[in-house]
């Protein structure tokens, strides 16, 4: 369903994924708002992604002291991700600023944005100038990533391009668009295309707690991006299996042509096992392979809601969250929330 971006929408959105920053808000918002001033009107849009913390508390506050301020709570963590796509799906601006909570994006970066957006770019996107806030590990893994997504994607990634960037609603709706479950917006927003240009900003040092990244999820992620943009993994199993293939044959003849003209020798045990170690080993990573693609296939295929929203802060219409075909589904989970809510309220 088209969201409503009539005469009273506002200019721009801004998207804020938020999970436990409840100390960021408030000295976000202090620099967010008078760097706003570049537009003629503005919402802002907390996407709180089950934060166990005050997060929820402070965004109800901070809605009834500026009805500009708008969030979407989910009823657990979906992942920064997860909360980018309800974000788009939310935001009624005729282009929207997707930026972090921890002030690691420089809010006076958006007029910066703003003046491309004017200039008739949709797609905006902040280049980070360097990697100095990441620790020695982060940055030398992210590099190793581009490079192997540079070999194996089937789309072109800036290097230093990530979430903080200004899109156009041609490019918001584009994003609507797309209800993939492994979501890797840094390959989708490069997916989408559009006119497209990057805007050079300076990462600044989280402002308060830690990175909400561990070394595990970030793992996770780079799979999600690779599996999700490219199926050479999956096709590399045939060429490997065929030159494995060759060269078992080759050795079949020359075993049998020494066995014809020197006789069976028996030696040859740890040649065997190691051998067999090896392929078996082989085969156990192919299957993997397969296993990461099938695991995400069997996910899209269930078709579940891409999110739940448990709340909805300074929100009088309820755009929906989900595609149609997913609509149901987000009928029933609506349900299942009143009861919760319900049965909270007798409790
Ligand atoms: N975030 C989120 N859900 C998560 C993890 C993070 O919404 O599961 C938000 C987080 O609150 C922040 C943004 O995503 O606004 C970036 O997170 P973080 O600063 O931890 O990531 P990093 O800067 O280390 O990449
Ligand atoms: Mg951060």
């Amino acid at each position: 369903m088209p969201i409503d971006t009539g005469a009273d929408a506002p200019e721009l959105s801004v998207i804020v994924p938020v999970f436990n920053e409840c100390e960021n808000l408030r000295p976000l918002l202090d620099r967010l708002i008078p760097a706003l001033a570049c537009v003629k009107s503005f919402e802002i849009l907390f996407i709180d992604d089950g934060s166990h913390d005050a997060t929820l508390t402070v965004l109800r506050e901070i809605n009834r002291a500026d009805p500009r301020v708008r969030a979407l709570s989910f009823s657990r963590n979906f992942g920064k991700e997860i909360a980018i796509a309800a974000g788009v799906d939310a935001a009624r601006g005729r282009g929207a600023v997707i930026m972090d909570a921890d002030l690691q994006h420089p809010p006076e970066a958006i007029l910066d944005f703003v003046r491309m957006w004017r200039n008739g770019y949709q797609n905006i996107y902040g280049v980070r100038q360097s990697r100095d806030t990441d620790s020695a590990a982060r940055k030398w893994l992210t590099h190793k990533f581009y490079r192997m997504f540079r070999v194996l994607g089937e789309i072109e990634l800036p290097e230093g391009a990530g979430d903080f960037r200004l899109l156009d609603r041609v490019a918001l709706e584009a994003l609507r668009g797309l209800r993939e479950r492994a979501r890797f917006s840094k390959g989708l927003y490069a997916w989408i295309g559009f006119k497209s240009i990057g805007v050079p900003f300076d990462v600044a040092e989280r402002h308060a707690g830690e990175s909400k990244f561990s070394y595990r999820k970030l793992t996770r992620f780079a799979f999600d991006g690779i599996v999700s943009f490219t199926t050479v993994p999956l096709k590399a199993w045939t060429y490997i299996g065929t030159i494995i293939a060759a060269f078992a044959l080759l050795s079949a003849v020359y075993f049998l042509l020494e066995a014809l003209v020197i006789g069976v020798s028996v030696p040859g045990f740890a040649s065997l096992i190691v051998s067999i170690m090896f392929f078996a080993g082989v085969q156990m990573i192919s299957l993997g392979v397969l296993g990461e693609y099938i695991g995400r296939v069997f996910a899209e295929v269930k078709g579940r809601p891409l999110y739940l929203v448990a709340e909805r802060i300074g929100e009088a219409r309820t755009p929906e969250a989900v595609s149609a075909p997913d609509c149901q589904m987000q009928a029933a989970s609506t349900g299942e929330m009143a009861l919760k809510e319900d049965h909270r309220a007798k409790s």
